[in-house]
């Protein structure tokens, strides 16, 4: 079977045959890198400390997947807080919104837990154990690379390690301490779930790697819609570096060999740095992750030549266009970077607003679907109501539902007390019967639900019967 090659790049990871272009990105420790380090340690520091801090006696993060509860710094969202929950993720996407226009994808090159894992402890493990990347390349052709499988021995044990912290995340930090310190045998799933995930990172930091930003993030492909000219980006200077050309010897640093040619002496150190394979003279491209990698292999090779730095670097496609006419200055004031944060604000305050209204419960009481009532054989007229309890509060409650002043009108319901868990809803088709002639065309009644802690409130309900 032939295999067609493509006419054009697809992608920067794809060889032209579709099969996988491997990623052996050599490691530039320049000015970004330090200061990305210490930001992707910090956060690293953060995201293993975070499941185990609380607030107001709850974790300070926790997205319960079992019992569908969101708990965030003390405030918790149920899967019935149907209005908090939407708000709050509008409020999240206009904050990615926010932060892409104004800094294009840094997040991806700077704190997304994809980079930071992968760059500050998967492949400086790699580089301690296999080497640099010639010596990575020298172990492919070994028959047992004893080195390569030592890696992937500590991979599996940090894999291990990092998937229980991610899943301090989704199960309460106490349930994961156990499945870490009792044998296996007493939570099977818990271990399953373990083993599960610590398969998958391992895989994914391992093996995926940059595939996640380049063709798995949907973040990436959202790129291109929510950053506009001025926003951040990594760039390199045509103008300064163009025409580029190798260096052959000394005199080519003189003054007159350097006026003939651009900045760039085509030396591919930022090509072999890129984690995502990228060319970034080629202008910008959406697998770009905005790490900085080429900007601190080129700043080097600038230093060597005797070049001024930022050949490559952060700046904006608005910045690189007017640098020309002496316009250097770019304003971050843009209709979209004032409409945003205007509508983060307007999120936060009704979130604020309906979290402080909340109750401890939501009641509704409807009429239930059918016939408006049913006159019994007795005479006696029957009248079905559904009733909704969403309890919203921090326990287990027990709510009574009681008639108020009902004279003979008798409430009939499957349980009194009705228990709903904290956090859950429960439904209940409830009868009202009232005697023959009671009710003579519609009549109000109220019902009261309590739970002898936290509600107490009175619904209203109308009767119907015969005229
Ligand atoms: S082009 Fe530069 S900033 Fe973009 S991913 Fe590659 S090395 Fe990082
Ligand atoms: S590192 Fe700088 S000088 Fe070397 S090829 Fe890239 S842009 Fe040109």
């Amino acid at each position: 079977m032939s295999i067609r090659t493509a006419e054009d790049r697809v992608l920067s990871t794809l060889n032209p045959d579709g099969t996988r272009r491997w990623m052996r990105p050599t490691l530039a420790a320049g000015h970004y890198w330090s200061r990305r380090r210490l930001v992707g340690w910090l956060l690293i520091v953060l995201f293993v400390t975070l499941p185990r801090m609380t607030v107001g006696g709850k974790q300070a993060v926790l997205f319960d997947l079992a019992r569908r509860e969101l708990t965030l710094f003390g405030a918790t969202l149920y899967a019935t807080d149907t209005l908090l929950l939407l708000l709050f993720l509008i409020g999240v996407f206009l904050g990615v919104f926010l932060l892409t226009a104004l800094y294009g994808r840094v997040w991806c090159g700077w704190a997304c837990p994809q980079t930071v894992y992968l760059e500050f402890v998967f492949r400086p493990l790699e580089r301690l154990i296999e080497g640099k990347v010639k010596q990575q390349q020298a172990l492919d052709r070994q028959t047992v690379p004893w080195r390569r499988l030592l890696k992937w021995t500590v991979f599996a044990a940090v894999s291990v390690v990092l998937a229980n912290v991610f899943l301090a995340y989704f199960v309460p930090v106490d349930t994961v301490l156990q499945w870490v310190t009792r044998p296996p045998t007493e939570h099977p799933h818990g271990f399953a779930v373990v083993a599960v995930v610590a398969a998958l990172m391992m895989l994914d930091f391992g093996w995926f790697r940059e595939q996640m930003c380049v063709v798995a993030c949907p973040y990436a492909r959202l790129q291109s819609v929510l950053i506009d000219k001025q926003s951040l980006i990594i760039a390199y200077d045509a103008g300064r570096g163009e025409p580029r050309g190798k260096l052959h010897k000394v005199s080519d640093l003189s003054i007159g060999a350097a006026a003939a040619k651009g900045d760039c002496v085509d030396c591919d150190a930022c090509v072999r740095t890129c984690p995502t394979g990228l060319d970034i003279r080629d202008g910008f491209q959406l697998e770009c992750i905005a790490c900085a990698q080429c900007a601190d292999a080129c700043n080097a090779v600038m230093a060597k030549v005797h070049k001024p730095a930022g050949l490559i670097g952060y700046t904006s496609q608005a910045k690189l266009e007017r640098k020309g006419a002496g316009r250097l200055a770019v304003s971050k004031l843009r209709a979209r970077t004032i409409l945003y944060p205007v509508a983060i604000c307007l999120v936060a305050g009704l979130l604020a607003l309906a979290i402080a209204r909340r109750g401890t419960a939501e009641v509704t009481l409807v009429r239930a679907i059918g016939a408006p009532y049913a006159v019994q054989a007795t005479g006696d007229v029957h009248n079905m109501a559904r009733l909704r309890i969403d309890n919203h509060s921090d326990a287990d409650r027990q709510y009574h539902i009681a008639l108020v002043d009902g004279g003979g009108i008798k409430l009939v319901l499957p349980r009194n007390p009705l228990p709903v868990a904290h956090g859950a809803t429960a439904t209940e088709n409830l009868f009202l019967v009232t005697p023959a002639g009671a009710v003579r065309g519609k009549r109000e009644v109220q019902v009261q639900v309590r739970d002898g802690a936290t509600y107490d409130e009175l619904h209203k309900f109308t009767l119907l019967g015969p005229n």
